[in-house]
């Protein structure tokens, strides 16, 4: 036992022994050996970072995905008196400064940021300045494409860790497949040595897979939830569903809320509070819900639909139990929905033509080697959706087309708080000449006006960064009210190279991406329909191999393994349906200048979305998502042999 770790967790944080792993990560870590630690959620991943930063020379940079997760961690190493602090968008310009001046003084031990603070090429400049002793990635299985939960952004990571010469790494996750594990290593080089990963295995779950047609779930999921006590989640797949199983569980007594991303952020706080505040029992919630939610008396983890994959399904039941105690883990399944969740990795497959629009921006309007890009817009243009795209971008900044320069405001919009020529009056010579050129270069519209930094820099010498500074610096004095609206990221344009062939394997990319995806779908459905403890192999899928082989309380050790199958047989729609419904999307496309392909006319009749089909506003359409039920490429298969009866060939 090393007495002086121990010694100095009691200190520090006034535990008296480490728990499983700590111990052996931080040992790694102050020997100057970078790590990957694997442990469950709630078993004190944090410890092991907080705790080495003390034991190091300089700052710990770490890399969190979620501003809750930050602001939580934030709140706990204030209480035990580690000095740490964020860069996000939360913070004031005031604020800002304070945290890089206390960074550059050496005044914090942590400082923590999204992965996308990196884009800001001035963050990077000042970072770049600061001796840092450690990068800890959080949830760093984000990295791993062949993840579950792949963030683009991460793939930067191990770049930018090289160019900060940060000589530590640590990487934290809860969920790690054997593949996804050496592959996380392996992008940090991390001695395989080095991994410490405690049991995944958490004999407090009770895993029940049961096969339910789809027109039996929503009776079965009522008397299941009587079954229970305390709170608990029912995950469904899509938005709509969230919506009516949360109210049919209320019309029959049960205190439930709907939580998905199409809700408004302060009706979704409020769920998540009532929830966090026992003052309901049921959250019936699309995968939206979960991350930085902290309640460990969840006693019950329901799945009505399909998860997207045994990560998800994991991660999901994951939340249940966290205080030890006995919960259920439910899982309603049928073969019924897998079409759903398969059609869904098509909608996010982008097509060739809509690559192509994007590498033929990035061609067309770059100006001195810079191209400007605001993603909102971009995935209009291109009609792919905006995940997908940053994905795109990051493949293309891998690929050295792009590189990342910076980001800024396109609109600035603002009203003065105080009168204007009183204003004015308080500045003298170049400064007054300065901000006068600001009002005139200014529209206003009775009461706001929108700054043109075009015009401004056209007419009056001077640099963006102090127009922004200027304006920050009025806005903190409260003599404006300042909006910045519509971020835009600056590329460089590397190298094009052969554009044809670069658009080419960008789809090749993103369709072996999808074919994995699908693949992931397979395997979760085999998990489902297996005949041997289920806890086992779950924890065996996470390369635990100490789990005991029979828990003797899953479905299967109950004697009752489940066999899918799918209830309801869905008749096509008849052609004239089809064809009517693909002309007039047709038509609605060829009014508003949008030239409608196969794949988006599948898109359509599958029910899924795309940036064009939203422009179209194509769920007014009627025929909209007529084909939901059927496979996409059973869908492809059918507007193929009806081609000819198109208004137009859908190219
Ligand atoms: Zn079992």
């Amino acid at each position: 036992m090393n007495t002086y770790l121990q010694q100095s967790l009691q200190q520090h944080f006034g535990f008296s022994q480490f728990r499983t792993g700590q111990q052996q990560v931080i040992e790694k870590l102050v020997n100057g050996q970078s790590s990957l630690a694997i442990f469950p959620t709630g078993s004190g991943k944090s410890l092991c970072y907080q705790f080495t930063a003390l034991q190091l020379p300089h700052i710990t940079l770490v890399i969190s995905p979620l501003l809750a997760l930050m602001k939580d961690q934030l709140a706990y190493l204030e209480k035990v008196n580690i000095k740490a602090a964020s860069i996000d968008s939360t913070l004031t310009h005031e604020q800002m400064k304070q945290v890089m001046t206390d960074a550059r003084n050496g005044d914090l031990k942590i400082l923590m940021i999204s992965v996308e603070r990196f884009k800001n090429e001035r963050f990077r400049q000042f970072i770049s300045q600061i001796k840092i002793s450690m990068m800890v990635v959080d949830e760093a299985h984000c990295i791993s494409e062949w993840g579950h939960n792949f963030r683009p952004d991460y793939l930067k990571l191990p770049q930018y860790r090289e160019q900060l010469n940060i000589p530590l790494v640590l990487l934290l996750t809860a969920t790690a497949t054997r593949k996804v594990k050496f592959d996380m290593a392996s992008r940090f080089a991390i001695d395989p040595q080095n991994i410490v990963q405690t049991g995944f295995y958490r004999d407090n779950l009770k895993l029940q897979v049961l096969a339910t047609a789809e027109q039996d779930k929503s009776l079965r999921l009522i008397e299941l939830v009587r079954q229970q006590e305390g709170a608990g989640i029912v995950y469904v797949t899509l938005q709509q569903t969230a919506e009516k199983i949360a109210a049919h569980l209320s019309k029959n007594g049960i205190n439930a809320l709907a939580y998905h991303a199409g809700m408004v952020d302060e009706q979704r706080q409020a769920c998540q509070n009532s929830f966090m505040d026992n003052k309901v029992d049921v959250v019936v919630a699309t995968i939206a819900f979960g991350m930085g939610v902290d309640k460990s008396n969840i006693r019950f983890v329901i799945h009505y639909d399909l998860p997207k994959s045994i990560e998800n399904y994991s991660q999901e039941i994951g939340r249940a139990g966290r205080d030890g105690q006995p919960s259920n883990c439910i899982t309603l399944a049928n073969l019924d929905g897998l079409t759903t969740v398969e059609n869904f990795v098509y909608g996010d497959t982008p097509e060739l033509t809509s690559l192509a629009a994007v590498t033929d921006d990035i061609k067309q309007n770059s100006t001195n080697g810079l191209w400007e890009c605001q993603i909102n817009q971009l995935s209009t243009a291109s009609n792919i959706r905006q995940l997908p795209l940053k994905t795109l971008l990051v493949q293309l900044e891998l690929m050295d087309v792009l590189s990342a320069k910076y980001a800024y405001y396109a609109d600035f919009k603002y009203k003065f708080n105080v009168d204007q020529q009183v204003f004015i009056d308080k500045f003298e010579g170049e400064r007054r000449i300065f901000i006068e050129h600001i009002l005139n270069a200014t529209s206003f519209k009775k009461i706001w006006g929108t700054l043109d930094i075009n015009l401004l820099q056209t007419n009056y010498q001077c640099d963006r960064a102090r127009v922004v500074s200027a304006m920050d610096y009025f806005a903190e004095q409260g003599v404006i009210s300042l909006e910045t609206k519509k971020i835009t990221d600056v590329y460089q344009v590397v190298n094009l190279g052969d554009v044809e062939q670069l658009n080419q394997q960008l789809f090749d990319y993103f369709s072996h991406k999808s074919k994995k995806e699908i693949s992931r779908i397979a395997t979760m459905i085999r998990f489902f329909e297996l005949d041997s403890c289920l806890s086992y192999q779950l924890a065996r899928y996470f390369d635990d191999m100490n789990a005991p082989e029979h828990c003797g309380q899953c479905s299967v050790c109950l004697g009752q393994p489940a066999k899918l199958a799918i209830s309801q047989i869905f008749e096509w729609p008849q052609d004239e349906l089809i064809i009517t419904a693909v002309n007039q999307l047709i038509q609605q496309g060829d009014a508003k200048g949008y030239q409608i392909s196969l794949p988006l006319a599948c898109h359509f009749l599958a029910g899924l979305t795309a940036p064009w089909l939203t422009k179209l506003q194509a769920r007014k359409i009627s025929g909209y998502g007529i084909c939901q039920h059927h496979r996409y490429q059973h869908i492809e298969q059918k507007l193929n042999s009806l081609t000819t009866q198109f208004l137009r060939s859908l190219s």
